[in-house]
């Protein structure tokens, strides 16, 4: 019995040609939860989402819907449902029309597709706008008619390509928070692929970190965050330095670097002021680039300027070693 697993992927693997794309990964993607797959670009994040919904084969193993193997179904078959990067709507239908579509697809008669849609409509805050084309809606009332469309077939499992990527920067923020209470409400999975930490640390119950094909590391948000296994994800991450220990490496918040009188020599290479704390770059005598997070009223009892020499301190206990 598989119950309580929502969707697996086994011994995952994607080609095209001589380039792998996936390397065989597998991973259980907890039932209700907000996933990000997070990762640079070309890692395989999409290849991935593509082959879970069925827009792309499957070179070797499976993908797994509440235990059945759904590898080979078609997109529409799998329980899964897709919003695009670029929203894909029908410009010549209206947005009522956009959202039944997959509705009328399947033969649903006109009355319950409408219905339907409506419903879906209400769900996003678009009612008003029903009747509209797509071309007479903003960047984010797009977005809302592509996540009804999306979610009018009641999938299990959500699955969202860069969905924040064509936003404006103040735009990307509060659509962020409204998926998040859209997937709290619906409690279905969203599986949302990403290449930016903060949108994954956002969002995300869960944070995949994907790099070169494979899964790097897999956990709750706060702990890729806190405990990042390998150098790769630490640096990805964000907010962290790498420090070369005897025997290995090891990271420390930057925030919990301070400038002290004593401890580590560096010298400052860049001051960046970010409102509620002040980020000073540092390069230390072995060369190794150090960043201090300073609380603004600490940094401006005691300001620094590019080129001077400080003193790097931590507390030991503040040191993360890595695996790799
Ligand atoms: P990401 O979404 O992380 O940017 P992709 O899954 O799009 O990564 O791509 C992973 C790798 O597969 C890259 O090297 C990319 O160039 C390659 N790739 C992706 N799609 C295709 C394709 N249709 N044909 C050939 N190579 C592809």
């Amino acid at each position: 019995m598989r119950t309580g697993y929502d969707l697996e992927l086994v011994h995952l693997t994607k080609r095209y040609g001589a380039t792998v794309a996936v390397r065989d990964i597998n991973h259980v993607f907890a039932p209700g939860s907000y996933v990000c797959l997070l990762g640079p670009s070309g890692c395989g994040k999409s290849s991935t989402l593509r082959m879970i919904a069925g827009h792309e084969e499957v070179s070797e193993g499976s993908i797994l819907l509440e235990g059945a193997d759904v590898s080979h179904l078609p997109p529409a078959k799998r329980g899964t449902a897709m919003m695009f990067q670029n929203y894909a709507l029908f410009p010549h239908l209206s947005v009522r029309d956009n959202v039944a579509f997959s509705l009328r697809m399947k033969g649903v008669d006109k009355p319950t597709r409408h219905a339907r849609a409506n419903e879906l409509l209400a769900l996003v805050d678009m009612t008003h706008l029903a009747d509209r084309l797509p071309t007479q809606l903003s960047g984010g009332q797009q977005q809302r008619v592509a996540l009804a469309r999306a979610l009018v077939t009641e999938p299990k499992v959500l699955l969202l390509d860069e969905p924040l990527s064509a936003l404006d920067p103040f735009l990307r923020i509060r659509m962020r928070s409204e998926l998040k209470k859209l997937q709290r409400e619906l409690g279905i999975t969203f599986i949302h692929v990403t290449h930016g930490q903060d949108e994954a640390l956002a969002l995300a119950d869960e944070i995949v970190v994907m790099n070169d094909a494979v899964i790097e590391q897999a956990g709750p948000a706060r702990e890729v965050w806190a405990k990042p296994r390998t150098e790769f994800v630490a640096r990805f991450i964000g907010g962290h330095n790498v420090i070369a220990l005897p025997g290995g490496k090891a990271t420390v918040r930057a925030d919990a670097v301070t400038l002290a009188t004593a401890g580590l020599p560096a010298t400052v290479t860049a001051v960046e002021y970010q409102g509620a704390s002040v980020a000073v770059s540092t390069t230390t005598e072995s060369g190794d680039e150090v960043l201090a997070l300073i609380p603004e009223d600490q940094f401006f009892a005691h300001p620094k300027s590019p080129g001077e020499a400080v003193r790097l301190s931590w507390d030991e206990e503040r040191l993360h070693r890595l695996m790799a």
